[in-house]
């Protein structure tokens, strides 16, 4: 059984997903191929070999460029079985299933890619039909270390930059799976809802050290919260640091975690750890009951403080531009930020990004919600919104094409920030406080410091613009 795995992207890492299923399939006899996309050009010789085609989209923008490229592969090799997997894979089933995908697996995907391979080497092209695999299986599985022989080095992935100059190589892995938690507008909810799964820590550890090896000299943990399993993260970084001093990792957690766990931050601090990345959201408290994130705006403020007084690097994230946003929400939060001397902690993008609704979205559930969208669109994956205030959306364009901007001549953080805050003080009545409190210049950074952060701020929960789409992998293909 030939296999191709396919990727298109995954925030610039070298994807722990693929390599974890070129393991498993590996084991179970299969020959297996790997293509990044996201770094790689289209090899057309591995996609006429292959008997079985499998795209792996842990994202919505990972998702819409596979589904982008199945004319292509197709018109290439008609006969191969075509597979998803991946977070979102099981909640985009119907329409995959329209464009000729047979199996579908969200969730814990592994034993459903063997069981496929079997299935496949059996019964050939009969085999196709009704998948007798789980769409979405939640399996405590014994995971394999990653083989990752067949995917691009290392240095072709984002870097992180350590803000003085100097960049990192970057490696990848994950230490859980799914969340505790059932935040309404997270896409991992209508998958895991509400639970987590636990990759073995000697499993962890040994993919560390091979990607190590492979010259990595800082590890991203992709886990949706790193403190989902505090202790099982903390046995994992203690260790990592034992081994490799010289290593620093970054890793994602939530605000009520960390709110709760503030004593754990020096140790955080003492392994290595570069930053921690929070999606915060948002500042005002109805946004965040909307989402039910369990954190208040001043949890979000202690933690700040704390950080700064431990001296880790907080990278907080949020979903700028939601049913919820007003303009003077937007112009609070930019205070925030600058109150809290936040201002080059922020990327640029996350002064844009706009609520994503996928399919299976708890959003769903809102009544304010389902009055402001429109047919579920197949070909962006998901429910198109309109905000009832028109000037919000049209604040949103001006930070958007302000951002792009930037983005082309390399504008500082600081920059794209203070035209932000241009915008919406612009946007704002004339006789709005917070259009007198955002007049002047933007305050100096209370103290000159590095802000590290990875090259590649993109970020998941968003809904990512066709100028993005083709702006970015979507143009190789
Ligand atoms: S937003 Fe974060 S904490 Fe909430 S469900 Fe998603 S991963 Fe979990």
């Amino acid at each position: 059984m030939r296999v191709l795995l396919i990727s298109a992207y995954e925030l610039g890492r070298q994807p722990f997903g693929l390599g974890s299923a070129a393991s498993w399939m590996q084991e179970a006899g299969s020959d297996v191929q790997c293509l990044d996309l996201a770094v790689e050009e289209l090899d057309e010789e591995k996609v006429k070999l292959a008997d079985l085609l499998a795209f792996y989209v842990p994202m919505h923008t990972a998702t819409r460029i596979a589904i982008g490229m199945l004319p292509r592969v197709t018109e290439l090799n008609p006969h191969a079985h075509l597979c998803f997997f991946g977070l979102y894979a099981s909640v985009n089933e119907e329409y995959l299933r329209k464009l000729g995908v047979g199996t579908v697996l969200g969730g814990e995907f592994e034993e459903g890619l063997v069981s496929l391979v079997r299935r496949l080497s059996r019964h050939g092209h009969s085999a196709d039909g009704r998948q007798p695999e789980p769409v979405i299986s939640l399996a405590r599985q014994h995971f394999m270390v990653p083989e990752r022989k067949w995917l691009p080095l290392l240095s072709n992935y984002a870097k992180v930059d350590l803000g003085d100059g100097q960049q990192r190589v970057v490696g990848s892995t994950e230490a859980t799976r799914g969340c505790l938690h059932r935040c309404r507008h997270c896409p991992i909810v209508p998958v895991y809802d509400g639970r987590f799964r636990v990759v073995q820590s000697d499993v962890v550890l040994s993919d560390v050290r091979q990607q190590v090896s492979a010259g990595a000299q800082h590890i991203t943990f992709g886990d949706p919260d790193f403190f989902n399993a505090p202790a099982h993260a903390l046995e994992i970084v203690r260790a990592l640091h034992d081994e490799f001093p010289g290593v620093s990792y970054d890793a994602t957690i939530k605000i009520q975690h960390l709110k709760k766990r503030m004593s754990l931050l020096p140790v955080l601090r003492d392994t290595g750890c570069l930053f921690v990345t929070s999606a915060v959201e948002a500042v005002d408290e109805t946004t965040l009951l909307a989402y039910e994130k369990h954190h208040t705006r001043q949890d979000f403020i202690d933690v700040t403080r704390e950080f700064r007084r431990v001296g880790l690097t907080f990278n907080p994230t949020f979903v700028t531009f939601s049913p919820w946003t007003t303009l003077e929400s937007y112009a609070d939060l930019l205070n925030l930020l600058t109150e809290l001397d936040l201002v080059d902690n922020v990327s640029q993008i996350q002064l844009a990004i706009r609520l994503l609704i996928p399919r299976g979205s708890r959003l769903l559930e809102l009544t304010e919600v389902k009055k402001i969208i429109g047919e579920f669109d197949e070909a962006k994956l998901c429910y198109p919104w309109r905000h009832a205030d028109p000037r919000v959306d049209e604040l949103h364009r001006a930070v958007l094409e302000r951002v792009g901007q930037g983005a082309e001549v390399g504008a500082s953080r600081r920059a794209v920030f203070s035209d932000a805050r241009t915008l919406v003080r612009n946007a704002l009545p004339a006789d709005s406080s917070l259009r007198i409190a955002l007049s002047g210049e933007l305050p100096a950074q209370a103290a000159p410091r590095n802000v590290p952060a990875m090259t590649e701020p993109w970020y998941c929960c968003a809904e990512p613009t066709d100028a993005q789409m083709l702006g970015g992998r979507a143009a190789k293909l």
